[in-house]
């Protein structure tokens, strides 16, 4: 049958309102569930019943506190229904985390990316080996992996999971569905890392503060520049958005850039611009593929001590990123803006400029400075935003193609 009836497209919106209140707010009794969800106490004992028989959720007693009266019986996700691999590429490592289906993580590694010229083959067949071995360490099989999703710096395509533009692989395209379709059952899904990051702080926001939280932006900073928006839509929901906001105009025929255009945001921010401009390499050199961190300590530490050009260097990036900032809250209404990613380590050092950039906006003279708030644990910060976004893909999925069936 093809056309699914009203009353099964109800109950999946239902099961799916259920298991998004458990994720949400952890393990919850009937009452509270009925409370998040708006359903009434037969619908919430309807489906319950139904995901439990699918052994998606399971009950478990918790006593009182006093230690006296009946426990309390809590629903949550089942651990075993199904695990999701989590891959977060960056521009010297990949990052392989196993979790199952109650988002607890179970396995994770690190594998070194060399900084040779990459090539997207040999970078596809790093993938396949490093999911090849987190698959083998867990003895688990395959089609147990209900998802495998992928992050990354760059461009993302809307609807494919295919990396567009990124800066370690430029414009050689790659389709990550292609590469592991032949191997895996599971649902592959790719983001934009600075996405995930505004994700998760925005469900933080939004949990803390309710319908009152807007809008808010992350900005990460390091050997490329990232930009993830949350706000609210007229609808009362939060649209998540990545512009690419690193290769943003700041000076028309200004620095060259790594994606080869002139002048964008990253070519005055990004660790390599910043350490051009410190040793006052012309603007149009070729900017270096990796700056080690330690470079970049060396820079910040010659500013703190007074040295003019590192100083620039810092203060000339700070600026682009306030002009850049100034656009966005032009574009958009006053949000907090929260800093992110390695390069928050030099915020002393770069916060006049941006602040200064900000400054220079008729949006920011009239409505004030947007408060900017630095958010140090980016890496968890992705995760975080990996399980919000893969978990809830997976329980539409296992709600939508019908539920497995108890053996
Ligand atoms: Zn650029």
């Amino acid at each position: 049958m093809l056309t699914k009836s009203s009353a099964e497209l109800v109950r999946q919106r239902n099961s799916v309102l259920v298991l998004t209140a458990l994720r949400r707010h952890g393990p919850l009794a009937h009452t509270e569930i009925s409370d998040f969800t708006k359903l009434s106490s037969a619908t919430v004992s309807a489906i319950t019943a139904d995901l439990e028989k699918a052994e998606v959720i399971e009950k478990s007693e918790q006593q009182a506190a006093s230690g006296r009266g009946r426990p309390r019986v809590l629903f949550r996700q089942r651990r075993d229904c199904g695990y999701l691999i989590v891959v977060v590429i960056s521009s010297d490592a990949v990052q392989y985390s196993l979790v199952d289906y109650a988002g607890k993580l179970i396995d994770r590694f690190h594998e070194g990316r060399s900084h040779d010229p990459a090539g997207a083959g040999l970078f596809a067949a790093a993938i396949r080996s490093g999911l090849e071995r987190i698959i083998e360490r867990s003895r688990l099989a395959r089609d147990d992996v209900l998802a495998i999703s992928i992050s990354s710096k760059g461009i993302v395509d809307p609807v494919d999971p295919i990396l567009v533009w990124s800066p370690i692989f430029g414009g050689e395209q790659i389709d990550f569905g292609a590469i592991l379709r032949s191997e895996w059952q599971a649902k592959i899904i790719l983001g934009n890392e600075t996405l995930l990051v505004a994700a998760a702080l925005g469900l933080r926001e939004e949990k803390e503060r309710g319908p009152s939280f807007r809008a808010l932006a992350a900005l990460s900073l390091g050997h490329s520049i990232g930009l993830g928006v949350v706000h609210q839509t007229s609808q009362g929901e939060y649209d998540i958005t990545a512009p690419n906001f690193g290769h943003m105009l700041h000076v028309a025929n200004g620095g060259l850039c790594r994606c080869g255009t002139r002048g964008c945001i990253e070519a005055y921010a990004g660790f390599y611009a910043i350490l051009r401009a410190a040793f006052e390499v012309p603007p149009d050199t070729i900017p270096a593929k990796f700056v080690p961190v330690a470079e970049l300590d060396k820079i910040a530490a010659q500013a703190r001590q007074g040295n003019r050009m590192s100083s620039f260097a810092f203060r000339q990036a700070g600026l682009a990123l306030g002009n850049g900032l100034s656009r966005l809250v032009s574009l958009h209404e006053r949000m907090p803006i929260a800093v992110t990613g390695p390069g928050t380590r030099y915020y002393d050092l770069l916060r006049q400029g941006i602040e200064e950039g900000l400054g220079q906006s008729s949006a920011v003279r009239m409505n004030g400075m947007p408060e900017l708030r630095v958010v140090a644990d980016e890496q968890n910060l992705v995760f975080e935003g990996h399980l919000n976004r893969a978990l809830s893909v997976i329980d539409q999925d296992i709600v939508t193609s019908g539920m497995p069936l108890p053996a």
